[in-house]
């Protein structure tokens, strides 16, 4: 808990112990108390029985009136009502720290807050932070001066975070969705159309909690009336990622090991309240509050073999895709302070944002991919039967972007960019979908 930054949940654990402790001694109490409700039955339904027997001697019964047991019997009612309700408030209370914590960490994991770098994809245009003497611009630059982007229209309706895509970048959106949803489907990813509400309780299970006692709430909770409220109706969020909808798509159920691995891929509108969010990252398309993301969701068997291999499969998909766009990228295998509540392990892909050149060399991160083992599977009652003995077990689960559109948008306005001609390169294996065009050029 502590190498992830998780200090509050690093006492949960201790707390969790007690609780138990105290959960464990109402039981007790409880079990005494309805012996002795057993016993007084036992003693109101034979009064003139004269046994010879200790316990209820002990229970100093007998020499009770029959309206004396009566009062009896309604205490131990009582006192049970009591018993319950203290272990169901015990019961909720370490649920609630229990969902607080997050996973337990991979070995492969960098402790800290610095990536380890694995590899390279296409070669950075500048090594180093060089000067050259090629013109860069922001995309929030060229896509105003352009025409297809448009931040104060969007101002006006939704705030600052929101945008407008227009004519190329609205089709450029499309034509990322479609190549990175036929390359997964390709790859043997089954496409999925999930909602995009789901039960807060969902979320939270799979390690995304709307009111977040760690770091800042990155989630939409929807309000809920008082009526809905008080009928019990449980509360929805927006999911700020399909792999909630995906994940909690399986809750309470029960897979087959040779259905395993299961692999979905998804487009979805993802919501993020980004609440901390300061500084330029919050100019553009790089941090905005609602986006299209393609994303790929496996649940795989409980095996660390099978999933790694699943895994590798997910990141050689990613390079795959941000290669064939010509971006300059570094894949790097995060630090725990960087890890996500459910990730045992993740890896992101960063690209190179000319915009971004003044701090980190330009690198921006495009993609995540984690492996979550069970932690969401136990949270939401997923299991699988093992073909062999027939028990069942919790499989693990693996997710990661394909493609996330506005980051990927702007470094492809970035990097194709031509000062002198004022035109941005389509990347050839988007061209097909955007009616065979190679160039986005001035309006005139
Ligand atoms: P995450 O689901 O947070 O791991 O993010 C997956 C990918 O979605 C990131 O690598 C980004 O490309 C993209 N992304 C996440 N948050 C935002 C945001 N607020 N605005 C734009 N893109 C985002």
């Amino acid at each position: 808990c502590r190498d992830r930054n998780y200090h509050a949940a690093a006492e949960h654990p201790a707390r969790i112990t007690e609780l138990f402790a105290q959960w464990q001694a109402k039981q007790r109490e409880g079990r005494g108390l309805r012996e002795r409700g057993n016993l007084l039955r036992r003693q109101l339904a034979n009064p003139g029985t004269s046994r010879d027997d200790a316990d209820e001697d002990a229970a100093g019964f007998r020499s009770m009136s029959r309206d004396q047991l009566l009062e009896e019997g309604r205490k131990v009612k009582a006192g049970l009502a009591d018993i319950e309700e203290a272990e169901s408030s015990l019961t909720a209370e370490m649920h609630r720290l229990a969902l607080a914590i997050p996973n337990l960490t991979s070995d492969l994991t960098p402790r800290g807050a610095e990536p380890t770098v694995l590899s390279y994809i296409n070669d950075h245009p500048e090594p180093g932070p060089a000067p050259s003497d090629r013109v860069w611009r922001s995309h929030v630059h060229i896509g105003t001066e352009l025409g297809i982007l448009d931040f104060a229209g969007a101002a006006q309706t939704s705030g600052w975070g929101w945008y407008h895509l227009l004519d190329e970048a609205a089709q450029l959106e499309q034509a990322l969705i479609n190549y990175a949803l036929t390359a997964a489907t390709r790859a043997g990813w089954r496409q999925a159309s999930p909602p995009s509400m789901v039960y807060s309780h969902i979320a939270a299970a799979c390690g995304f909690q709307p009111r977040d006692t760690h770091g800042e709430t990155q989630i939409y909770a929807i309000a809920q009336s008082s009526d809905d409220a008080a009928r019990g109706k449980r509360e929805h969020c927006l999911a700020g990622t399909a792999e909630i909808p995906l994940a909690g798509m399986k809750a309470d159920t029960i897979l087959d090991e040779s259905d395993l691995p299961l692999k979905r891929v998804a487009a979805s509108r993802c919501y993020r309240a980004e609440a901390g969010a300061r500084g330029a990252d919050t100019k553009g398309l790089y941090r905005v509050h609602e986006f299209t993301k393609v994303e790929l969701f496996a649940w795989t068997p409980p095996d660390a073999d099978a999933t790694q291999d699943l895994f590798d499969e997910m990141i050689d998909l990613q390079t795959e895709l941000l290669g064939s766009l010509g971006l300059h990228c570094r894949v790097l295998e995060m630090p725990t302070a960087d890890l996500g509540a459910s990730a045992t392990r993740k890896c992101d892909i960063e690209a190179f944002f000319p915009s971004r050149r003044d701090r980190n060399e330009g690198w921006g991160e495009v993609t995540s991919a984690s492996v979550c083992t069970d932690y969401q599977t136990r949270r939401l009652a997923t299991r699988v039967k093992m073909a062999a003995g027939g028990k069942t077990a919790f499989p693990w689960t693996v997710n990661g972007t394909a493609l996330a559109v506005p980051r990927v948008l702007a470094a492809i306005l970035e990097n194709g960019w031509d000062e002198g001609e004022k035109t941005v390169v389509i990347p050839e294996v988007l061209r097909p979908w955007m009616d065979g065009r190679e160039k986005i050029g001035p309006r005139h």
